[in-house]
């Protein structure tokens, strides 16, 4: 039986080496356009920041590893055409050289290619001009060589989701003087603008020029004699125009799902134009399966949709390569837990916000709430500030929004709540759980509890009122 794996990122390697585990005798080959197999783009931005020293340090597992579990590597291989009739690969090699590989089973790991917005000159600047897009690894290094060998002094970010803030992080930690360009009205959309504007707030305290509701219509060489080698040109909400001078360009305005090849092999496609799959990870193509990124994905609450994340990846990875040698696994479904940090805090979020509730049909309230992170006589403590979604309804919790100190484990109490939506508990559920307690660590009620009691609180009242 041999297995096949297109793309060796997070869903491709997670597939391949749980085909290893499931059936040790398994001949596993990872096809991958690039050199780097098994890498955390994850960790790009500290690599970036230089937090962590060497890139090599990224690797998930060396090559070695993977060659040590068994795994077939054909790296700088690009997959053309899947014949999907006859099982076969068509490869491009290293050398330009075309080769066939037989399959039994195909996982299509494929990923994602970072969007390029419509903003004049980006067509034309690229990494030589100081013009950067961030995906991969390959990006990352002709970003470090702008960086090292041109020594910038600012950049523009254009986009602050959280790669984008992850980045302004990165990039001021290295003493850049750094402006964050963002068209919606607050940083970080994936969180409510409460908490974005708390995310906001430390941007500006650490001194990143923030310009929010304001669109960048182009990107161009800057005038000899003008600060800067790049010029930025952007409009804001109310018509008014900015411009910006900038020694380096990052745009990181989301990704898109890497198709082309499921496409041409007939697969149909599903939420955003990623490839459409059942809960096994199949594409309806007899005995090709996808992952990752490149796919819609199954959220708890929501049915299909395109949440391309890291987590994710690996998971329905995990499932393809199981179910690719006759496993029945289920991808069990994204509730889009996440959390990012953004210098000294971190912002984390699962399961709803309120107009994502209300649009799947629920009847949501969301109540804002602060709680400390450990007894505040102790000394260290810090607020959080949690927003919770509930149905109003059934008391079920629908989404939870967390931000505070990094060192207030948003991370722990936004997985609680994420289990907590998993198995759908209430929010009444929620306070009732045993939760550990030591005065420097945490309160007799968790943070999350306490916000879990104010939202029982307002739910009452509320509904005493109607
Ligand atoms: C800077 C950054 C930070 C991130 N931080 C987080 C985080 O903190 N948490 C989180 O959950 N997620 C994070 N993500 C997202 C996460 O990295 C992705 O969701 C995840 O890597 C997706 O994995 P994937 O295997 O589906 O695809 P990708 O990582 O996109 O990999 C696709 C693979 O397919 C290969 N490939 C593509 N086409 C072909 C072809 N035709 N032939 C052969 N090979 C091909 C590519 O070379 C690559 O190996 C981050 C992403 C970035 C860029």
């Amino acid at each position: 039986m041999h297995l096949v794996a297109v793309g060796g990122s997070d869903a491709g390697i997670s597939a391949a080496l749980r085909a290893r585990e499931v059936d040790l005798a398994a001949e596993v080959t990872v096809v991958a356009a690039d050199a780097y197999p098994n890498f955390s783009i994850c960790g790009i931005p500290y690599y970036v920041s230089g937090e962590v020293p060497r890139w090599q340090n990224l690797a998930h597992r060396t090559r070695a590893d993977l060659e040590a579990a068994g795994l077939s590597l054909r790296l700088d291989t690009t997959a053309r055409r899947i014949d999907v009739a006859a099982r076969k690969l068509l490869v491009t090699g290293p050398d330009g050289a075309d080769d066939v590989i037989s399959y039994d089973q195909l996982v299509i790991g494929t990923g994602a290619l970072p969007v390029r917005p419509p903003i004049d000159g980006l067509g034309e600047l690229g990494p030589r001009d100081g013009v950067h897009l961030l995906h991969s690894m390959g990006d990352t290094f002709t970003l470090m060589h702008t960086l090292e060998e041109t020594a910038p002094a600012s950049a523009v970010i254009v986009g602050a989701g959280y790669i984008g803030l992850e980045m302004a992080d990165a990039l001021a930690t290295r003493g850049l003087l750094v402006t964050q360009i963002e068209q919606l009205p607050e940083v970080l959309p994936t969180v409510d603008p409460e908490l974005g504007a708390l995310v906001h707030a430390e941007l500006t305290r650490r001194e990143v020029k923030v310009l929010t509701g304001t669109t960048v219509r182009a990107v161009s060489k800057a005038p000899a004699g003008r600060d800067g080698r790049l010029e930025v040109t952007a409009v804001t909400a109310a018509g008014e125009p900015v411009t910006c001078a900038a020694d380096v360009v990052l745009v990181v305005v989301g990704v898109r799902p890497d198709t082309e090849l499921a496409v041409s092999a007939g697969a149909d496609l599903g939420p955003r134009g990623a490839i459409a799959v059942d809960r096994m990870m199949r594409t309806g193509l007899p005995h090709v399966f996808a992952a990752g990124d490149c796919v819609a994905t199954y959220h708890r609450l929501l049915g299909d949709t395109y949440l391309p994340l890291g987590t994710t990846a690996h998971k329905q990875g995990r499932v393809a390569g199981e179910n690719a040698f006759g496993g029945h696994r289920e991808f069990a479904g994204s509730l889009g837990t996440q959390v990012v940090k953004i210098f000294g805090q971190a912002a984390a979020r699962t399961g709803l916000r309120e107009h994502e509730a209300k649009a799947a049909g629920f009847d949501p309230l969301t109540v804002a709430s602060e709680a400390d992170d450990h007894k505040a006589y102790y000394p260290g403590s810090h607020r959080i500030a949690m927003r919770f979604t509930g149905d109003r309804q059934t008391g079920r919790l629908l989404g939870i929004q967390l931000f505070g100190s990094k060192d207030a484990e948003i991370a722990k109490r936004v997985d609680i709540a994420a289990t907590a939506i998993f198995h759908s508990m209430t929010v009444d559920g929620l306070s009732d759980l045993d939760l550990s307690y030591t005065p420097p660590l945490g309160s007799p009620w968790d943070a999350i509890q306490i916000g879990a009691q104010d939202w029982i609180r307002v739910g009452t009242a509320t509904e005493r009122s109607c």
